[in-house]
């Protein structure tokens, strides 16, 4: 199956079109080769680039570079995220480990755009958890007394406080994080494109097919060509299961997302002219929602069980109507049609929320699964999984393999089944907040 995407991302259309696009149409050979141009597949090439100035080193993507999840998220590049709240010291342990990994995501982001010089509308804004709730304070109380243990500044707000910062009267309470990054992912991402090093040739809308081990090279078909690599890195993330790859510990969600058109002074006006600002929801299934630097309020409320291959126009205006009802409950006022783009992405889950960073097999090595922090810990891992296949160790990658590995998952058709109920359990929990 190809990977056939919407063209409605506001982020990617945002950016100038592309040109120079190579296709992969013969046979090639090459020392390294890896599978997925986003965040994951650019930083490990962008790695390679530099440890091997000499070798020959090949990447290609289903579609075009960067224009997967790694343009289709939010933008929030994430320093902590919630979990239930509820901590015990065990827990905390664990969560102290996620969060380290967060950490170094973020100064590997920091590090390419310094190096780079790269405008990706950075703002150190921080987030807020947000609820309109009154059940979800003690989860709220619960999660500020674990950033404090671990010295993440935090604060409650409560009503009055929000619709000051926030510009709306939805929520009621929110614990406000001072750390955490709001940027524009596509910027990001055609960054990392644009400062690929000489030596990586990079060949899109080419799809893998099938790959195969033979005997110390790996062979992979693609659908107009085929290359023999002798090490290879698949960072391919929501469709890492489709190739076969970790296949019982990891399956794809698809998300959707939608974006206003820049708001009129007047509508900016009647909501206070906030500041931007990014809320993320208590519940897992309740609604992302960030305003931009730019005046635009981007939404995210669904995430489910779909063919990750494809979502039709008819399934995404079923989702953006949801996107609608979102904005409506939040800014009432704001007109009905304000919505100007709908789009779908993949992100890839573990059921313990682990990552997946390993060697597979002899010159095989994935990189994947982030969850909603892909931005920095993609970046990270992508850089530190080049550094694992190359045989060296770090203590980045010292950090990343502390944490629990992922668990294994039930066969189809149970998975899925698993997937939806506890999907449905999740969006009654949530449904004030979507
Ligand atoms: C709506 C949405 C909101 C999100 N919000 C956030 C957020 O706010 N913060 C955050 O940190 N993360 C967020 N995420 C998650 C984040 O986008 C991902 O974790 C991140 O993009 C993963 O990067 P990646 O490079 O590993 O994978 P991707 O960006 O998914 O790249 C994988 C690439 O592999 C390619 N590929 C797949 N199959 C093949 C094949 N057979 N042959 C060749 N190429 C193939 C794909 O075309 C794709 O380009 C969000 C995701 C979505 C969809």
């Amino acid at each position: 199956m190809e990977v056939i995407n919407d063209n409605n991302c506001s982020w990617i259309n945002d950016l100038n079109s592309r040109t120079n696009i190579k296709v992969l149409t013969t046979h090639k050979n090459c020392d390294w080769l890896i599978i997925g141009a986003g965040y994951t597949g650019l930083s490990a090439a962008r790695k390679l680039g530099q440890l091997y100035p000499n070798q020959n080193i090949i990447l290609v993507d289903a579609q075009l570079a960067g224009e997967g999840a790694s343009s289709r998220n939010s933008g929030y590049l994430v320093d902590t995220t919630l979990n239930d709240g509820f901590t015990s010291n065990k827990d905390l342990e664990n969560y102290k480990k996620k969060a380290d990994i967060y950490k170094l995501g973020i100064d590997a982001v920091k590090k390419f755009i310094k190096e780079h010089q790269v405008d990706c509308d950075w703002n150190e804004c921080g987030k807020y958890f947000a609820s309109s709730s009154i059940e979800d304070r003690n989860t709220l109380k619960n999660f500020s007394k674990t950033l404090s243990r671990l010295g993440f500044e935090n604060n409650l707000l409560y009503k009055d406080q929000l619709i000051e910062k926030l510009g709306t009267s939805f929520y009621i309470l929110a614990l406000y994080t001072k750390g955490g990054i709001l940027l524009h992912p596509g910027k990001l991402v055609r960054a990392m494109i644009d400062t690929l090093p000489y030596n990586v040739q990079l060949f899109e809308n080419s799809s893998l097919l099938n790959w195969k081990k033979n005997n110390d090279a790996v062979l992979c078909n693609f659908r107009n060509g085929s290359i023999n690599t002798k090490k290879i890195i698949f960072a391919t993330n929501g469709y890492l299961k489709s190739l076969g790859i970790k296949k019982n510990y990891n399956f794809p969600i698809t998300l959707t997302a939608s974006m206003t058109r820049i708001l009129t002074d007047e509508e900016f006006k009647s909501i206070g002219e906030p500041k931007e600002w990014g809320v993320l929801p208590v519940k897992p299934m309740g609604a992302t929602i960030r305003m931009t630097k730019d005046r635009r309020i981007l939404i995210r409320n669904t995430a489910e069980v779909h063919n990750p291959f494809k979502m039709s126009q008819s399934d995404l205006d079923k989702r953006s109507i949801k996107q609608r009802i979102g904005i409506k409950k939040r800014f009432p006022h704001l007109p009905d049609d304000i919505i100007k783009s709908s789009w779908s992405g993949i992100v890839s889950r573990t059921s313990n929320s682990s990552q997946i960073f390993e060697k597979i097999d002899d010159n095989i090595f994935v990189a994947g699964c982030y969850n909603g922090s892909g931005i920095g810990v993609g970046t990270l891992f992508g850089e530190q999984i080049a550094i694992k296949a190359s045989n060296e160790h770090t203590k980045e990658i010292e950090t990343i393999e502390a944490r629990n590995k992922p668990t294994w998952l039930p066969p189809q058709p149970f998975l899925d089944l698993g997937i939806k109920t506890r999907l449905i359990y999740e969006r009654i929990r949530a449904r004030s907040e979507i």
